[in-house]
């Protein structure tokens, strides 16, 4: 795994700052999860990270590397969003295999990393079906499967549980945590709730207001086991 660092990342939207001169070490194979109110600029962060956005001032260092300039594919990060955006006219092995067909990647060894990457998420018996035969939390491994594809030492998830049903969501929350633990890679999570927060986390980083109010584990941050 690898050290992340913000190092005093600001966000400014024209007039509005979203994330005001954030800094924070997320250590090495470590879930993490950032908490916090709806607008307090969680996304803006982890969109600053991924390279959707880009810093309107500060660094973001990986491994001691400065990657806040670099293209989102070369930054060894990769996000999970929201809305899966599943390619519809694609097989659930295509969309794991997609990022490689734009790397270059010949379509054998393609096909059977989109293989190990589904067998990792427990999909291996539905590759050949299309997203709008899955269910909503098969979509979701499969846009699991596909940013883990790419090898990222940081995956960003944006509110990855929040689309699901609280059955299915109890279900990858552990899915999640078996990943990252399987992976040895860092997770940074995206939530409001405080509940998913604490069942997952190694670090709570709570977010208030544009800037870094409260980190630790969930024993500190809430003040229980
Ligand atoms: P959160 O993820 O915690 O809900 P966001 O990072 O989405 O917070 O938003 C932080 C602030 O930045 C909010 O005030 C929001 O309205 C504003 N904001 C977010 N994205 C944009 C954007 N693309 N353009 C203008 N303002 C934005
Ligand atoms: P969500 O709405 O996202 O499900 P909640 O606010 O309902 O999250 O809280 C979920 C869990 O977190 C509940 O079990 C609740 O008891 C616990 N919880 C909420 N607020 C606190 C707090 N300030 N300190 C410790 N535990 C809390």
């Amino acid at each position: 795994g690898k050290d992340l660092e913000l190092v005093k990342i600001t966000k400014r939207y024209g007039d509005t700052i979203a994330v005001n001169a954030v800094s924070h070490h997320f250590k090495p194979a470590t879930y993490a999860c950032l908490l916090g109110p709806s607008g307090c600029g969680k996304s803006s962060t982890l969109r600053m990270i991924a390279g959707h956005e880009t810093v309107s001032d500060g660094s973001i260092l990986l491994d001691g590397q400065d990657i806040s300039r670099l293209p989102p594919a070369h930054r060894g990060t990769a996000m999970m969003f929201q809305n899966y955006a599943l390619f519809p006219h694609l097989s659930v092995a295509e969309n794991v295999a997609f990022s490689l067909k734009m790397k270059g990647e010949d379509k054998r060894n393609r096909l059977a990393k989109a293989g190990d990457m589904l067998e990792l998420v427990d999909l291996s018996a539905l590759a050949e079906r299309f997203p709008h035969q899955l269910s909503g939390g098969q979509q979701q491994r499969v846009a699991l499967a596909r940013a883990l594809i790419t090898r990222p030492q940081v995956l960003l998830l944006d509110e990855p549980l929040s689309a699901l049903d609280p059955f299915l969501r109890v279900r990858m929350r552990s899915e999640l945590k078996r990943l990252q633990r399987e992976l040895g890679i860092s997770f940074l999570h995206v939530t409001h709730g405080q509940d998913e927060a604490m069942a997952l986390a190694d670090e709570i980083v709570v977010m208030n207001d544009a800037v870094i109010e409260q980190a630790g584990s969930a024993r500190d941050v809430f003040n229980r086991p």
